[in-house]
């Protein structure tokens, strides 16, 4: 199972465009040790030649560019067999709007997702220039589903989705106590390697324990280290619960969560550019390190 991360940071990226925290303008004017992150997107392959990708993010475009494994191998291709999205936030799925130059895409999504995206919304018609432009495939809760590209060619990988604690996006708030709104994934190959994927968890959950069992590699929601985060920075009112987010840091933070579970890689994602471990010097950064996990980054690599 080949891993290759896309984009690390959160809604926003870092640096956000409308921020001046600390960690932004740090980051602008050279006087941080932080690296820049384009908004989260992992993609994952059995072979190393086609590729899902988990999560469309806006930046999509950019992302592609920067990854030889994704650029096309003939005057008209793509070596991306699908997209997966974990839940309808913009951040996860805008970039499915940006890959409309005639090319049919598989979308993996539950059905709460497709409607708030492809329902209502004048865009998706640029995805529907052509009979079957779009195949989407319906993701059932807790259901294993093997992967397969647009012609139905089978990819090796099984993936099955779980509700995990999250909330419903802006434009689709009315029923936000749906479980499809936001799940996590869990991605096996052939050989048995397992991958876990929450970029977005709200706290514990059974699921979020079954999505872990076991996996050899997990990505974990790493939006906030604090709960009042944006609080204490004056720029936001909101806590990292309130956004449903599990802050990380502290006596029940997922820092404690994912130092206890054996997955060989332990890896957080979707960061925001508030949050102090982007910093390689900070402390929070250490504390990351002496409990073994890491912190995402674009360009990540590694083989299961
Ligand atoms: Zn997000
Ligand atoms: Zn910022």
């Amino acid at each position: 199972l080949f891993v290759r991360v896309l984009g690390s940071a959160a809604g926003g990226g870092f640096p956000q465009w409308n921020c001046g925290c600390a960690n932004c303008s740090g980051l602008r004017a050279g006087r941080i040790a932080a690296t820049a992150r384009t908004q989260e997107s992992v993609a994952v392959s059995a072979d190393g030649d086609s590729w899902f990708l988990l999560n469309a993010s806006p930046e999509i475009r950019q992302q592609i560019e920067g990854f030889a494994g994704l650029h096309p191998k003939s005057q008209r291709h793509t070596p991306i067999a699908g997209v997966i999205l974990t839940s309808g936030d913009l951040d996860h799925c805008l970039g499915l709007l940006s890959l409309r130059e005639s090319q049919s895409l598989v979308v993996y999504a539950t059905e709460r997702v497709r409607r708030g995206f492809a329902e209502d919304n004048g865009f998706y018609r640029t995805l529907e220039r052509f009979p079957g432009q779009v195949t989407w495939r319906r993701l059932l809760l807790s259901e294993p589903l093997p992967l397969s590209d647009a012609k139905g060619q089978k990819s090796g990988l099984t993936l099955t989705p779980f509700s995990v604690p999250g909330k419903a996006p802006l434009h689709d708030s009315d029923r936000s106590d749906d479980p499809e709104h936001s799940v996590g994934l869990r991605i096996e190959s052939e050989p048995g390697a397992v991958l876990a994927y929450l970029s977005g968890v709200a706290g514990p959950s059974s699921a979020v324990d079954a999505l872990v069992r076991g996996a050899d590699a997990v990505f974990f929601d790493g939006t906030f280290w604090a709960s009042d985060e944006l609080i204490a920075l004056g720029i936001g009112t909101r806590s990292a619960e309130d956004m449903a987010h599990w802050r990380i840091g502290g006596a029940g933070g997922s820092l404690e969560y994912l130092r206890g579970l054996s997955a060989r890689r332990r890896v957080f994602i979707h960061i925001n550019n508030t949050n102090p471990m982007l910093r390689d010097d900070s402390a929070e950064r250490k504390q990351v390190q002496a409990a073994g996990v890491e912190v995402g980054y674009d360009g990540m690599e590694f083989q299961l």
